[in-house]
This record gives C-alpha cells, sequence and structure tokens, in this order.
C-alpha cells in the first residue's frame, strides 16, 4: 500500500475518502468517533501545504439527494475538532458548482463535500462518476477504513485516476488487524459472539486453524450447543448451520470454547424473569439471553495468558441491562491482560466496551466492522488494493 509521505502534496489539492457514516438524530451527532478518527489525515495534510477536500457517505440513502442523509452537521463538529472553519459544499459531488467551489481553496483550508451516496453511480463505480469526481483533487487518499471492502467511486474507482495513497487511519487498520492472520505471539485467542453464526461463519473458519482457542458466546453457540444435541428452548439458532457447527467442532473440538451455563430469560424483554440454567438444558419456553456465571468465569481464564486476542460480538442481548453481564465480563477480562496485544473489532463489540468504559485498555479498536471481519474472513478489500 502506498502511504502518505510518497505522495507529493505540496500546493495541491487532495481529495480524502472518509467514512463519516455516523449517528445522527435530529441534525445532531451522537457518537464523533470516526470524525476524531480522521483528525490526523487531515491534519498531516495540512501541514504538508496541502488544501483539502473531504467526501463521504451517510447511510443509505436511494441514489439521489436526501435531507435526511445530508452531511451538512458534520462541518460544525469537525471544524470545532480541527481548531479552523470547514465550508460545506451542499452541490452534488459531481456537478460543476461543487468543482467551482473547490477551485477557490487555498492551502490549509479544508471542504467537505454532500454525501456521495446522492450520486447514483457512487455504488456501482461508474466511469463518468469517477472522473467527474477525479477532477476534484490533484490526489486521493483513502482513509474510510470503514468502507474499504466497498469497490464503489469514492473508495477504489476514482483512485484508478490520480495519484493515492492510503491514509493514517487505513494503515493503522490494516496493520492491526493484519497482526490477527499471523500472530506474533502466543497463545493466540479470539473470542467471537453476536446473534447468528451464519454472519460470521467465514471469520470463524478463516481463523480457527490459526488460533489456540476459540471462545464463542452470544446467541451463535446455541447452534453449536444444538449440534451437540443439547436442548435450547426457544433460543436464537440457524438449523441450516447444524451441520457446519457439527464439522467444525469435529474438527476444532479441542480449540472450541463454549458456554456451559446461561441466564435465560422467559421473554426477549429487559423486563423478562431470569434463571440460570445449563446451556445444554434450556427450558421449553426460556431463551438463552446472555452468558451464565460458570462461563464468564471459564471465559475470562481461558483468556489467562494470552498474548495475542480479538474479540467480536457481544456475549448475550446486551442492550438490555438485564443481560449485560457476560458481556461487560469479558470486556473487562479483555481490558485487564497484561502485555497482550488487544484487539476489538465490530460495531456492537465497540460500543460495550466503550459502554464498560474499558476502551482505552485495549491495543485496538477497529473502525470497520463489516471491512474487519472481510479482512479476518482473509478477503482483499477493493479499497486497500486500490492503494498499491
Ligand atoms: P452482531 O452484530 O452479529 O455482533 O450481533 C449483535 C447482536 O447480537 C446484538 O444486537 C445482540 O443483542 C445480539 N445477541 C447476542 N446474544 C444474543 C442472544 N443470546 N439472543 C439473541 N440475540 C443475541
Amino acid at each position: 500500500m502506498q502511504t502518505l509521505d510518497q505522495l507529493n502534496i505540496q500546493g495541491k489539492r487532495v481529495l480524502v475518502r472518509v467514512d463519516y457514516n455516523v449517528p445522527i438524530k435530529d441534525g445532531v451527532i451522537q457518537d464523533d468517533t470516526r470524525i476524531t478518527a480522521s483528525l490526523p489525515t487531515i491534519q498531516r495534510l495540512l501541514a504538508g501545504g496541502a488544501s483539502v477536500v473531504l467526501m463521504s457517505h451517510l447511510g443509505r440513502p436511494k441514489g439521489g439527494p436526501d435531507p435526511k442523509y445530508t452531511l451538512a452537521p458534520i462541518a460544525p463538529r469537525l471544524s470545532d475538532l480541527l481548531g479552523q472553519p470547514v465550508k460545506f459544499i451542499a452541490s452534488l459531488p459531481s456537478s460543476d458548482e461543487t468543482l467551482a467551489q473547490v477551485q477557490t481553496l487555498e492551502p490549509g483550508e479544508v471542504a467537505l463535500l454532500e454525501n456521495v451516496r446522492f450520486e447514483p453511480g457512487e455504488e456501482k463505480n461508474d466511469q463518468g462518476l469517477n472522473e467527474k469526481l477525479a477532477r476534484l483533487g490533484d490526489a486521493f487518499v483513502l482513509d474510510a477504513f470503514g468502507s474499504a471492502h466497498r469497490a464503489h467511486s469514492s473508495v477504489s474507482g476514482v483512485a484508478g485516476l490520480l495519484p493515492h495513497a492510503g491514509g493514517l487511519l487505513l494503515a493503522d487498520e490494516v496493520t492491526a488487524l493484519g497482526k490477527l492472520l499471523h500472530p506474533a505471539e502466543r497463545p493466540y485467542v479470539v473470542i467471537i459472539g453476536g446473534a447468528k453464526v451464519s454472519d460470521k461463519l467465514k471469520v470463524i473458519e478463516n481463523l480457527l486453524p490459526t488460533v489456540d482457542r476459540m471462545l464463542i458466546g452470544g446467541g451463535m453457540a446455541y447452534t453449536f450447543v444444538k449440534a451437540q444435541g443439547g436442548k435450547i428452548g426457544k433460543s436464537i439458532h440457524e438449523d441450516d448451520f447444524l451441520d457446519k457447527a457439527r464439522e467444525l467442532l469435529g474438527k476444532y473440538g479441542g480449540k472450541i470454547v463454549l458456554p456451559t451455563d446461561t441466564l435465560a430469560g422467559d421473554a426477549f424483554s429487559n423486563d423478562a424473569n431470569t434463571r440460570v440454567v445449563p446451556t445444554n438444558a434450556i427450558p421449553d419456553d426460556w431463551e438463552g439471553m446472555d452468558i451464565g456465571p460458570e462461563s464468564q468465569k471459564a471465559f475470562a481464564s481461558a483468556l489467562e495468558g494470552a498474548r495475542t486476542v480479538f474479540w467480536n460480538g457481544p456475549m448475550g442481548v446486551f442492550e438490555f441491562e438485564k443481560f449485560a453481564s457476560g458481556t461487560n465480563a469479558i470486556a473487562r477480562a479483555v481490558a485487564d491482560l497484561q502485555g497482550a496485544y488487544t484487539v476489538i473489532g465490530g460495531g456492537d463489540s465497540v460500543s460495550a466496551i466503550n459502554k464498560s468504559g474499558q476502551a482505552d485498555r485495549v491495543s485496538h479498536i477497529s473502525t470497520g466492522g463489516g471491512a474487519s471481519l472481510e479482512l479476518l474472513e482473509g478477503q482483499k478489500l477493493p479499497g486497500v488494493e486500490a492503494m498499491a
């Protein structure tokens, strides 16, 4: 991957694809982690004598302008964080009006374009759009790790038409996650949770040969328990994946650690009645909502001594306070590890670690859910490939 130092930026206008796909409610930004994560690259470019044109998507508009998905609220927040004005350009990124506006930028100045998914060609990687976007910069930098798995115009399409490089965030993510594919230090323990086996099967399959232990919690554990002949009551599971689960247990059983007890609920609700039951003997009308206390201890001791750790996906329905304890216990156990390289990836595990107050005690928190999983599946990301 080409890096920022390989790019001639002095006096140039640099088009930067960032990931400002942040939660916004009634025009108010709910979480600015992704905006903060873009600052080092912007500051480096400005310090190197460039002007900066920022480009991002937000949400899923239907290929046309939609005020619900405007990036306008980002500009003042970014301006506060950067400590300088940020000019918001409300016209379509491909328009001549936008071109005229970016042409007025002086070195050291910053502009933010409107949502690039308002362009019908964006997700089609349309060559006409690529050419229009390429007019906006003398060089292109990809720093949107969260979008690097998309072969879209603003990610990989425009890169083919301009001198390009990966930004600091992209480089940081690729290095951090790359270490999980080839861990330098063992034991290597992976914790996978979340709702469905089907979403994470490829990651599980790709990492199992490499890891020393894989702890499987969350809703997906019940498919494995059912595959072993356990009674899982009303717990979430995927019958289509029972054979696959059996195959993995047969091949890697020594490495896979499943929860032995479950905090079950009599309804999918924070008001549910609860009881702790063996994971393989959940009563008919009850469903597994979190790993139980014995499993919390077993998972924490399986983590002891680990030197490389990756965690993706909550251990239970952590959105309900009553069922957040397993996820919080894992957050603490990961954060407490001494001298280990610890990485958290994916949206829900990131909000879980943030909620538990342990975020600054892990080595790396990935900003890209889908992108980090695809990388760990062993796939090549179109955005990263385009930075070669
Ligand atoms: P994912 O996006 O695949 O990481 O899945 C996260 C979602 O899995 C969260 O919304 C959790 O509420 C859900 N989840 C975790 N454990 C369970 C469970 N035992 N039953 C139902 N949903 C679960």
